[in-house]
């Protein structure tokens, strides 16, 4: 696996895979990798001739500072364990290379309200990191595969309205989240919580899938009061549990096995914020 810092040196390395025309696979994360990331790599590497790994810990996105220093950073262990996978290129910029303009420009792009909900709300300014990082990741990396996960639902979904509105030339792949035994969700910041608070946190799954369980037997409103009920008591604080139409991320009145449904959370446990989601409903092609 080659460890590249600059755009210079990553142009220089991928010459042949681009005048080959070979597929180039782009994962981009945080850090502080774990079977979900690894997954990602897995998936580009089935049609990638080169697969791209970003680990990049983007100041814009966090909107808590705190959050941004507290963000594990385990480079070391992280490159191992892309190197095991067979992961190409590991691609570790410095905020300089990335933002070699300073930090402010923001990017102009119709996200069709979709940054406006959930997240949005409770994370002011974090889908605008969100979008300027990762076009600009595109823009150093020119994949032409992009791999993301459904973990981060809205993420995914205003993604893939950056790339539907500004034409890129990339192809957006989302993957299914990977989970704990409990059925936690793998997430970086899990290796904050005690042992005890893992164990809690399987509730989060818990709800979601009795909820999926009840989503033709119940109403929406029960199905929303029972999980933001379940999860905001001791020991869960939440910030909101909807029910939502997967592609415009507004409420929903009523699910039908023909309506593309999703149910978010996001919720604090032991200080660690904590989001999930589940697919309640997916429209046949
Ligand atoms: P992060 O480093 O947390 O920003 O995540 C990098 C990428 O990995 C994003 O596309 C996430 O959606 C994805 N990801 C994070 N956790 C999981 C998971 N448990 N399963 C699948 N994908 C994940």
């Amino acid at each position: 696996m080659l460890l590249v810092k600059t755009v210079a040196e990553l142009d220089r390395i991928l010459i042949p895979y681009r005048s080959s025309k070979s597929r180039i696979g782009f994962v981009p994360t945080l850090g502080a990798l774990h079977e979900g990331h690894l997954t990602l790599i897995d998936e580009s590497r089935k049609v990638a001739g080169v697969t791209i790994c970003s680990i990049f810990v983007n100041p814009t996105q966090f909107n808590d500072k705190k959050d941004l220093d507290k963000y594990p950073r385990t480079l070391e262990k992280d490159s191992e364990m892309l190197e095991s996978r067979g992961t190409d290129i590991l691609f570790f910029p410095s905020v300089e290379e990335v933002y070699p303009g300073g930090m402010e420009t923001k990017l102009d792009v119709d996200l069709n309200g979709l940054d406006k909900f959930m997240e949005g709300k409770f994370r002011p300014g974090h889908f605008e990191g969100v979008v300027q990082v990762v076009h600009r990741l595109l823009d150093m990396v020119s994949p032409t595969d992009l791999f993301m996960g459904q973990k981060d639902f809205q993420q995914s979904a205003i993604i893939a309205q950056m790339i539907r509105d500004l034409k890129l030339p990339v192809l957006l792949k989302i993957c299914p989240t990977i989970r704990e035994e409990s059925g936690l969700a793998l997430s970086s910041r899990n290796t904050r919580l005690s042992r005890e608070g893992r164990n809690q946190a399987a509730t989060i799954y818990n709800v979601l899938m009795s909820i999926f369980k009840r989503k033709y037997i119940r109403s929406v409103d029960q199905l929303t009061q029972y999980g933001q009920k379940k999860l905001n008591q001791d020991p869960f604080k939440l910030e909101y549990l909807e029910i939502v139409n997967g592609h415009t991320l507004q409420l929903v009145k009523t699910i039908n096995p023909n309506s593309y449904t999703v149910v978010c959370v996001a919720t604090w446990l032991e200080g660690v914020r904590l989001i999930d989601n589940i697919i309640l409903t997916k429209e046949k092609k």
